[in-house]
């Protein structure tokens, strides 16, 4: 019989570039011996890891409470307990003031934008189409093949804004940012995935005050930021607002695996959360909410990323950072983003005379995974050359092989400029 598929059907199981690019990463690791800098996994954090085994101990220790978690249906919502600490967290850390009426929980923060994205922009009653504004690009890949309808993402150009040498850093271009009534939301995370940069307190207020005139929303994805995991290197102010929507993510504190994401927005926007949650999945994992709502409750949880994740992460960048100034030849035109947060090192090379995806062929052939930077450019609407010159490079992985596998980056992108090689 052959599958009939609706356009939604199509859509969701057809060809992606991440499908693609994940199904060969796949093969790719399963050769075995590969160094991998590609994936986006955490790095497993010794004193993390010990928190959520300590947890799991008291949850089996203490009355049925295991068998609460594992046997009932939370309210769509999420668990009551695990929203009241995060009211509580959220409004003593930031001066919020939001109630539990402000927070759905879902399935991961990747279906929280799966159901965001759709719900604010697509196809509406009187067929007008709206979208979602990437105000800089590259951005997280994960959200490229979210639309249920064509063309969801709209993507603005960034500037390019030399701080150094050997280092980078994309800005608002606010100039030319395209805000019009087709315009549903702005969408960023911060820090970003994959460039590692946290736009400034004084970019994330334009963009505010630019979604407040103009009635839409501004959504900050927090994967990475604070209060937790707080894998940011810098001071960033969380604002807030009716027309602000934050999401949370418990995966990169170490917990991927248990699927918890936390949306923070107007009481219209937690509840329409909720109710698509009751369609798509009835209630949410509760594990990972049953194992952190102590440390939510009790402030703990700030002081934990603070003291072990934040320094883990920064650590394993300065040490990235100085095997790049070691391996890379310093006269040729290459530049790393500058990363104030999240564990990825972002790559351009400026003129490089392959495609960032020839490019990550040929590092494949040396056993190094990285991810090609064309993926992450989506919702451009005129060709740039910029888009095949970079590649993205996880360094939280262990040390041999973030050294190795960047050293052999190094030799390919010399040996791919070769006799062409500019001097900065
Ligand atoms: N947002 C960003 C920027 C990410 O990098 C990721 C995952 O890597 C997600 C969202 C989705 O995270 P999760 O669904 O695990 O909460």
């Amino acid at each position: 019989m052959s599958l009939s598929l609706s356009l939604i059907g199509s859509k969701l199981s057809g060809k992606s570039g991440i499908l693609e690019l994940m199904d060969d990463l796949g093969k790719a690791m399963s050769q075995g011996g590969m160094l991998m800098l590609g994936g986006g996994n955490p790095a497993s954090v010794p004193a993390m890891e010990k928190i959520w085994r300590t947890r799991m101990h008291e949850i089996l220790q203490s009355g049925r409470d295991f068998e609460v978690m594992l046997g009932n249906y939370d309210t769509p919502q999420g668990r009551p307990k695990f929203i009241s600490a995060l009211v509580q967290l959220f409004n003593s850390q930031y001066g919020w003031n939001i109630t539990e009426k402000n927070i759905a929980i879902t399935n991961g923060s990747q279906s929280g934008f799966l159901f965001l994205f759709n719900m604010l922009a697509g196809e509406f009653a009187n067929g007008m189409k709206k979208k979602i504004l990437v105000p800089i690009c590259p951005e997280y890949i994960g959200y490229a093949d979210q639309g249920l309808c064509e063309n969801l993402f709209l993507a603005g150009k960034p500037l390019i804004k030399e701080i150094a040498k050997h280092e980078f850093h994309y800005t608002v271009d606010f100039a030319n940012l395209p805000v019009d009534e087709s315009i549903a939301a702005i969408a960023l995370s911060r820090p970003t995935n994959p460039t590692g940069n946290v736009m400034s307190d004084e970019e994330i207020e334009k963009l505010s005050k630019i979604a407040k005139d103009n009635k839409i929303f501004l959504c900050i994805d927090n994967a990475y930021g604070a209060p937790f995991p707080n894998a940011i290197f810098g001071k960033a102010s969380q604002p807030w607002g009716d027309h602000i929507i934050h999401s949370f993510s418990l995966s990169k504190i170490g917990l991927p695996g248990a699927r918890t994401g936390i949306i923070i927005a107007n009481e219209e926007i937690a509840k329409a959360i909720s109710s698509i949650n009751a369609i798509t999945s009835l209630a949410n994992t509760n594990v990972a909410q049953e194992i952190v709502a102590p440390l939510i409750s009790s402030g703990e949880i700030i002081e934990l990323t603070k003291s072990a994740i934040t320094p883990f992460y920064h650590e394993r960048l300065l040490q990235a950072q100085e095997w790049c100034r070691e391996f890379f030849p310093d006269n040729l035109p290459y530049s790393f983003h500058t990363c104030g947060g999240a564990f990825f090192l972002w790559l351009w090379c400026k003129d490089l005379p392959i495609t960032s995806k020839e490019l990550y062929e040929r590092l494949k052939q040396r056993k190094t995974i990285v991810v090609p930077g064309n993926y992450f450019f989506f919702g451009m609407q005129e060709p740039w050359k910029h888009t095949d010159e970079c590649i993205r490079m996880n360094y939280s992985q262990s040390p041999e092989v973030v050294k190795e596998g960047l050293k052999i980056v190094a030799e390919e992108v010399a040996s791919a400029y070769g006799a062409s090689a500019l001097t900065c």
